[in-house]
């Protein structure tokens, strides 16, 4: 494992994500616990340091089972990281707060109760790297409104040591807004967590993010660097052309390599769910080994021939509010594969898969709404029961 630094903290070029863990089959997002505490242990005893979780993930259980699978670990021999959900937060009467969207139906609360909650789920006295989850468009109104001060808040919680460097991960349409986010709290944040591969270098203007944020002078921690799977499972065409030249490399070694190359890059998460995918990938952060100019313009091309491609990275967000409980990310794969004659991965929508079928798509627009990437999903889900018809 190689390492490099943040605000003068060495961490592990590779981050375990805590998003992705294996879960019980049938079971939502229940976590199996074996299996994750594998990855966990696989992870802490190959050079990983830096573990990342937040509130929400497999719906509250990540930092609950983080902080039980890390209890047998000196608190010093990792760096946990972990997000405050204000993206999916508003401000209601005498100080409490609401939880909206996926929350929804959660007490209110208030910041502190919240903040001191995950702490001790996560069973410690401090967060290594603590970030306002999903500074956007859409959730600036809670995270700059002045009576909530929540950035202030988190400065008051690092001066007492319960957090040691502020950040914060970002899915903005644009640029601009992360730009106008570090100047009107300049000076407050250390690190920025933003969606980074060789696919959203353009289509999330990934390119303009990580030049603003290099030009505040600060580090990037790299979220979705296989677009949620995408990038590590290329229709053949492409993978054809990347075995051509590295016969031997997986299509998430190219990934993980070309972002080897972006200097501002400190940690690259990864939701490693199975033994196999952490193994390779602590192989491949062995010693950096960047994709050389040649090998960047193929990955260019590459992408360049994906860009129709509904840009879905399967992190789920959509299925939890969805009333039809429809598994969305599994017909969009299906769209896309339909669309690009790639194979379709036992996609059979019928009585048996209820949850495949886009048929029973009411349009409600609830996923639609919660989607970081911006798919416009009841639309893609109409267009692909017409395909299903002909
Ligand atoms: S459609 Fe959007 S919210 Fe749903 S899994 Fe894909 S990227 Fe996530
Ligand atoms: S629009 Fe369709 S897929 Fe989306 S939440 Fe509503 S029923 Fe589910």
């Amino acid at each position: 494992m190689y390492y490099n630094e943040i605000a003068g903290v060495k961490v592990s070029a590779l981050g375990l994500g805590n998003m992705r863990l294996p879960k019980v089959e049938g079971q939502g997002e229940k976590i199996d616990r074996e299996k994750a505490q594998e990855i966990v242990d696989y992870a802490m005893s190959h050079g990983i340091t830096y573990f990342d979780t937040a509130y929400r993930y497999h719906g509250g259980e990540s930092e609950l089972f983080l902080g039980e699978a890390m209890k047998k670990y000196p608190r010093e021999s990792y760096l946990l990281a972990s997000k405050f959900p204000g993206h999916m937060m508003e401000k209601k009467e005498n100080g409490m707060m609401g939880f909206t969207s996926l929350l929804a139906g959660h007490p209110d609360t208030t910041v502190d109760a919240l903040f001191h909650e995950q702490l001790r789920k996560c069973q410690t006295d401090y967060f290594d790297f603590y970030l306002l989850h999903n500074v956007s468009e859409k959730s600036l109104v809670f995270y700059n409104d002045p009576e909530i001060g929540i950035v202030d808040y988190l400065l008051e919680q690092k001066r007492q040591g319960k957090i040691r460097h502020l950040g914060f991960s970002s899915h903005a349409v644009s640029a601009e807004t992360i730009d106008d986010f570090l100047k009107r709290h300049e000076g407050a944040f250390e690190f920025v967590q933003i969606q980074l591969n060789y696919m959203d270098w353009k289509i999330q203007d990934a390119k303009a993010k990580v030049e603003v944020i290099a030009r505040h002078g600060l580090k990037i921690v790299v979220m979705e660097g296989v677009r949620g799977g995408r990038l590590a499972n290329l229709p053949a065409p492409q993978m054809e052309k990347l075995q051509a030249v590295r016969p031997a490399d997986s299509a998430a070694r190219w990934a993980l390599r070309w972002l080897q190359g972006i200097p501002e890059v400190a940690v690259v998460l990864s939701g490693m769910s199975t033994l196999d995918q952490i193994v390779e990938n602590v192989e491949t952060f062995r010693e950096p080994n960047p994709v050389s100019p040649a090998e960047k313009e193929l990955l260019q091309e590459v992408a360049e021939s994906m860009l129709s491609w509904v840009p879905c990275t399967a992190c789920r967000y959509c299925t939890e509010g969805c009333p039809m409980e429809l598994d969305i990310p599994r017909m969009i794969a299906a769209y896309n594969g339909l669309k690009n004659g790639d194979h379709m991965a036992g996609y059979k929508p019928d009585e048996a898969q209820p949850s495949i079928d886009p048929r029973r798509c009411i349009g409600c627009g609830s996923c639609a709404s919660i989607c970081p990437q911006n798919i416009r999903i009841p639309e893609i889900l109409q267009e692909l029961a017409q395909m299903l018809t002909k």
